[in-house]
């Protein structure tokens, strides 16, 4: 495993800013860290890169534990903290120079803050100074120290958040292009953001882990509250009808030939058949999927 995390709690004082967490991201996983905000996604991910010591629990990266605060633990691990903290008036390469000293890259360090310049993009604006630069430039030196010492693991907090829908684009390709090589937990708020860029999603709430499920999967963990499906006639029907067919739960009458149904399955095929029986004419039928915003919702509130 490359990230585990076991019975985490952190308090602040008498608040429980974690409790009892666990799970486990495997090597090459790009999993999205979602949840509101307050529920303790930084707090996390500042224990996971050493920041913040846990109150309880055992955080371990690569089979090696947090708590003996190795320079191998901390090579191991680029992290791009929330409101990525930059020296402005440092230019891009002084900078990332520091940096490559704080993980003692030594004689590599010029050959690497180099290659780091050209797949973060940052080549035009290398040699200005960081608080010359946009939001998304800025964000892009983030990513650049955090993958300045070859982590096998990035911590990347809201690395979106801030930027503006071009900005947001770039740097989700960015994430895209470094994570097929890395193992990437990445923290949000945004669910798209989820849906762009990981195969997994873990979420969190006010401190409790609430999911921790493939992406794919999310739709399967709310339905529960059954499918819906939009029908639509030509000419106006009796819903008392449609609610004989096999698996309706409820009927929602949008107009006299609209209609929203709750079923226990995908009744679709039964309500084509039953149209074609009844000798109707069908202009719209349509199963609708949770929206990404629908699933976090009913997961977190
Ligand atoms: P998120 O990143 O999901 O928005 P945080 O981890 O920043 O959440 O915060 C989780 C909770 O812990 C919040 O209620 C926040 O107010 C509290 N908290 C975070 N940092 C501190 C701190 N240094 N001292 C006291 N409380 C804190
Ligand atoms: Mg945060």
């Amino acid at each position: 495993m490359s990230i585990s995390i076991s019975g985490v709690t952190r308090m602040y004082g008498a608040q429980k800013a974690l409790n009892n967490v666990s799970f486990e991201i495997a090597a090459g996983e790009v999993v999205g860290f979602l949840g509101p905000n307050g529920a303790g996604k930084s707090t996390m991910m500042k224990i996971i890169t050493g920041y913040l010591p846990q109150t309880s629990g055992v955080v371990k990266v690569c089979g090696l534990d947090v708590t003996d605060d190795s320079l191998e633990y901390r090579n191991k691990i680029g992290y791009l903290p929330e409101h990525n903290p930059l020296y402005l008036d440092m230019y891009v390469k002084e900078y990332l120079k520091h940096v490559a000293g704080i993980y003692k890259l030594g004689k590599h360090a010029t050959k690497r803050i180099n290659e780091i310049i050209d797949i973060t993009g940052l080549s035009p604006e290398s040699t200005k100074k960081i608080g010359a630069l946009s939001k998304g430039y800025r964000q892009r030196v983030g990513l650049a120290q955090a993958l300045l010492p070859d982590p096998e693991v990035l911590i990347l907090d809201e690395p979106t958040t801030g930027l503006d829908p071009n900005q947001i684009v770039e740097v989700r390709d960015l994430i895209k292009q470094v994570g097929e090589k890395k193992t990437i937990m990445l923290s949000t708020h945004i669910m798209q953001e989820v849906q762009a860029i990981c195969e997994r999603v873990i979420i969190i709430n006010k401190g409790n882990l609430v999911a921790n499920e493939k992406v794919s999967n999310l739709d399967a963990l709310v339905s529960g509250k059954g499918h819906t499906i939009s029908i639509e006639f030509a000419s106006p029907v009796n819903s008392e009808e449609l609610s004989a067919i096999e698996g309706v739960n409820s009927i929602e009458c949008v107009s006299d030939n609209f209609f929203k149904i709750n079923a226990n399955k995908d009744i679709r095929k039964e309500l084509f058949a039953w149209t074609v029986a009844q000798n109707k004419q069908l202009l719209t039928l349509n199963q609708e999927h949770q929206s990404m915003e629908d699933i976090f919702r009913g997961l977190t509130q």
